[in-house]
């Protein structure tokens, strides 16, 4: 009974060693890698402003209505009802 519970913690302690291992060559690998400029951090994307408050929203995160061939978005469904 012991020995299957020694088992079963020795098991999860290789695995969390062994993914953290990997995971940190992969940071490595990566970071060898990929050159500075690449490394560059991501052009945040532009932001929208909603027409009934005025709060500029992430697209992403934004309630989006098409009304007319156009998009609009909003900060909240709240906003959007109001539109
Ligand atoms: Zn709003």
């Amino acid at each position: 009974m012991f020995r299957i519970l020694f088992y079963l913690i020795f098991g999860i302690l290789l695995i969390s060693v062994l993914r953290g291992v990997l995971g940190f060559v992969a940071r490595l690998f990566s970071n060898a890698t990929v050159g500075p400029e690449r490394r560059a951090t991501p052009q945040p994307e532009a932001l929208k402003k909603d027409p009934v408050c005025g709060t500029f929203v992430a697209p992403s995160t934004a309630v989006r209505v098409e009304k007319g061939g156009q998009t609009y978005f909003f900060c909240s469904t709240a906003c959007r009802d109001k539109f």
